[in-house]
C-alpha cells in the first residue's frame, strides 16, 4: 500500500465540488485516511511550493492558493502515487485526458482544481507538511 498527498485546490472548494472530486478518487481504489479544510498562509504556500521560486507563475500561485480555502488529504492505496496523478490529468486542462479531473474540473494552467505528489520522496514530504503522524487512520 502507497500514500500519496492531495489537494482540492481554491477554485474547486470555491465551486462545491469537493464531494464530486473525492468520490472519484474513491471510485478508483483510493482511501482518504486524513482529511481538513484549511486556509494556507503566504508562508505556507511559499514553503509548499518553494521548487518552484523564481519561476514567472511562482507568485501567482501562491496568491491563488491563498484565496480561498482548500482541503488537505492523504489517499492510501496500491500505487497511490501514480493513479491518483492519473485521476488528475496533465497540469493543464487543455491537455488532460478526458474523464479526469482537470479536464473536467480546471479552469485554466493555475487554477487546475486539484494537486497530488509527484513521487515517493514528495509525498512524504507534503504529507509531514500538513499531518503529524497521529493524524493519519
Ligand atoms: P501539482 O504539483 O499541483 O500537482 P503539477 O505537478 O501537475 O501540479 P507543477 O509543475 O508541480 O504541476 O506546478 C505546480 C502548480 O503550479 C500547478 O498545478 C499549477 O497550479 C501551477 N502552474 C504550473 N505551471 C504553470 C504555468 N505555466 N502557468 C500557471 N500556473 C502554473
Ligand atoms: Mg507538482
Amino acid at each position: 500500500m502507497e500514500r500519496t498527498f492531495s489537494i482540492i485546490k481554491p477554485d474547486a472548494v470555491s465551486r462545491n465540488l469537493i464531494g464530486q472530486i473525492t468520490q472519484r478518487f474513491e471510485d478508483n481504489g483510493l482511501r482518504v485516511i486524513a482529511s481538513k479544510m484549511k486556509r494556507l498562509t503566504t508562508e505556507e504556500a511559499e514553503n509548499f511550493y518553494a521548487e518552484h521560486k523564481g519561476r514567472e507563475f511562482y507568485e501567482p500561485l501562491v496568491a491563488y492558493m491563498t484565496s480561498a480555502p482548500i482541503i488537505v488529504q492523504v489517499l492510501e492505496g496500491e500505487d497511490a502515487i501514480a493513479k491518483n496523478r492519473q485521476i488528475m490529468g496533465a497540469t493543464d486542462p487543455a491537455k488532460a485526458e478526458a474523464g479526469t479531473i482537470r479536464s473536467d474540473f480546471a479552469l485554466s494552467v493555475r487554477e487546475n482544481s486539484a494537486h497530488g505528489s509527484d513521487s515517493p520522496e514528495s509525498a512524504a514530504r507534503e504529507i509531514a507538511f500538513f499531518f503529524n503522524e497521529d493524524e493519519l487512520c
